[in-house]
């Protein structure tokens, strides 16, 4: 595993023996449950805090990865926190899928005895107690100027603020209204408490930044019981430190934020609220997967709109879409680590998913044969060389190259077999060793069949309006694969081909990117524009008895054609539906 700037600051810690005094006592709390703890047996503890307001994407991945990751190399503890302090767009359908898909991910919030499965909004009543006492030590105050007011005196890059009016309420008056606001006696927007720093700062995010805004609504775990709501950037510090978090890891976009983070947790532990040695916050460039979006906003919308059929339809960006279009958590995880964590952000290019899937099935997947087109291949002299159309031949087939611990795929050839259409080409291209029919330039082509017989193609069976219907050949008798004969004839193409008698029709749900544009919302882009049209096409195939079997979510390589999965929802016994993962080579980049 290479380093990266974010384990080389944990080590650093770790050496520095920066967070060895800290207490943990086995839950969340302020500076005096803490100190009445033991020791924190987790040298290092990160979070991650996903808002349940949709499910996690592949981006949410590269945090879990980073996150869990870090906690489990170094001696530490994750804790998965749902942040949810808005009272709005929370649901438990979010709650169930970000819990499940973490844990599909590989990773677990139990440590020591304790789940470490928190509740942002489970820390409302200390984050209140904490905005009284930064209102008592006249570090914030209760703002009531309209929003365009404050807008205008917020001022920007190269205008300084200027004070509200407001700004200069004694404690006394700020803690009465804020708790008239508690209470419920103003409207939304009447009022918001903010804290008392600096209006002329260079950084606008400390230029009295707002903490509490009133919200009459109801929250999914709280219910009623509070019409003010925590700011985002007052609740998270606090969150982090309650919960003894050493290393606060986030995207960049939050650097702006992090001399915030450090004077709200400063100012409360020197208050006394909350323990030392507090967390400190790291910011690292977002994962961008190319030809994919990861706002959850825009892939609601491709939820809400129906171009895609739900959350977890395979094309989706969605762990739960990852998971259903067959992406393994070791592929996933893998090209997490592979995309790198810096300072610097960039484009991970999708391949690397395939690829990574590539690496992980290769070595697992069973093999099987599938026949996605299929045409019919007919053995017009059967009857004469096994003495009927009734005669089946049994072949057989390793189950994995490298496992001979698997039992053997056994399967049979008789009298018409499925083929691909295109392993047929009435008149072949320059190179083609596949079938064609004989002509004067050539005698018809021999190919194996594999695992079964050399054939040689007689001829072609077509319809009225020139369209291929069937394809005629006849066995080399004795060719048969693992006989002493096998090698007596030379041929130039082997193909994959199934029994009719024998194959097991199937869906195949043909997945491929969803958009045409690498980058598709890129600078304001509308990605409905580079929808690509061929994302998801549907055959009926055929696919090996080996498979009868199959459960969902179980995955094969099939022979020349890639990795596919038995999809989870819709795939039974009866009536197989098998989902493409991958082909077996990067198709698209060239
Ligand atoms: P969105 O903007 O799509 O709503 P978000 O970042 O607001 O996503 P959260 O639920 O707040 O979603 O994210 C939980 C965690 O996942 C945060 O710590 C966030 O920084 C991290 N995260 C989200 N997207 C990415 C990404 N593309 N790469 C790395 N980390 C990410
Ligand atoms: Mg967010």
């Amino acid at each position: 595993m290479s380093s990266n700037f974010l384990r080389q600051i944990v080590e650093r810690d770790l050496a520095d023996g920066t967070y060895a005094s800290r207490r943990f006592a086995g839950t969340p709390g302020d500076a005096a449950h803490h100190a009445a703890g033991a020791p924190d047996p987790a040298r290092i503890r990160t979070r991650f805090p996903p808002e349940p307001n949709g499910y996690l994407h592949i981006g949410h991945a590269k945090s879990i990865t980073l996150n869990f990751g870090l906690a489990g190399e170094y001696g530490g503890v994750c804790h998965l926190r749902f942040d949810d302090t808005n009272p709005e767009k929370e649901e438990q359908e979010y709650v169930d899928s970000i819990l499940d898909s973490v844990r599909w991910l590989g990773y677990g919030w139990h440590a020591n005895g304790v789940d470490h499965l928190y509740y942002a909004s489970n820390y409302f009543e200390f984050m209140y107690r904490a905005a009284e006492a930064l209102i008592d030590a006249g570090l914030a105050y209760v703002d009531e100027q309209s929003a365009e007011e404050m807008r205008a005196r917020r001022g920007d890059f190269v205008t300084p603020g200027t004070n509200s009016p407001y700004r200069t309420r004694t404690p006394a008056e700020n803690l009465a209204r804020f708790r008239e606001m508690r209470a419920g006696g103003l409207p939304d927007g009447a009022a918001v408490l903010r804290a008392k720093l600096d209006m002329a700062s260079p950084n606008i995010n400390l230029r009295d930044p707002a903490l509490y805004r009133i919200k009459h609504a109801e929250h999914h775990n709280t219910g009623n019981t509070w019409c003010i709501y925590p700011m985002y950037t007052y609740a998270h510090p606090i969150e982090d430190a309650l919960e003894g978090i050493t290393h606060s890891i986030c995207t960049l976009e939050f650097e702006d934020q992090r001399p915030w983070y450090d004077w709200l947790l400063d100012t409360l532990c020197t208050l006394g609220l909350l323990a030392q040695p507090r967390p400190h916050q790291y910011e690292f460039a977002r994962l961008n997967v190319t030809y994919v979006i990861t706002s959850k906003r825009k892939l609601k919308a491709l939820v809400d709109e129906k171009i895609v059929d739900g959350w977890d339809d395979p094309r989706m960006p969605t762990i739960a879409g990852l998971r259903r279009r067959g992406y393994t958590p070791e592929s996933i995880r893998l090209m997490c680590e592979r995309a790198g964590t810096s300072k610097a952000g960039g484009w991970t290019d999708y391949a690397s998913l395939d690829a990574a899937l590539r690496e992980d099935l290769e070595a697992k997947a069973p093999r099987a044969m599938a026949v996605i087109d299929p045409v019919k291949l007919k053995l017009v002299n059967w009857a004469d060389v096994f003495g009927s159309d009734a005669h089946r031949e049994p072949c057989h087939a390793p189950a994995h190259p490298h496992r001979p611990e698997l039992a053997a795929r056994e399967f049979s050839l008789g009298p018409e077999v499925w083929i691909e259409r295109d392993d047929f080409a009435d008149v072949p291209p320059k190179g083609f060793f596949r079938l064609f029919p004989p002509s004067e330039a050539s005698p018809g082509s021999k190919v194996r069949l594999k695992y079964g017989y050399v054939v040689e193609c007689s001829g072609v069976e077509k319809d009225p309006s020139g369209a291929v219907t069937a394809v005629l050949a006849r066995v080399v008798p004795d060719t048969k694969s693992g006989t002493p004969g096998a090698d007596a004839v030379k041929v130039k193409g082997t193909i994959t081909w199934l029994g009719v008698h024998d194959a097991l029709p199937a869906e195949l749900r043909l997945y491929d990117r969803l958009f045409t544009e690498p980058q598709p919302d890129a600078g304001g882009k509308d990605f409905k524009l580079s929808l690509n049209p061929n994302s998801k096409r549907v055959v009926r195939g055929y696919i090996e008895r080996s498979l009868q079997e199959a459960q969902p979510d179980d995955k094969f390589q099939f022979e020349r054609h890639g990795y596919f999965v038995a999809d989870r929802h819709d795939h039974t016994a009866a009536q197989p539906v098998i989902n493409r993962i991958a082909s077996l080579k990067d198709s698209w980049g060239k």
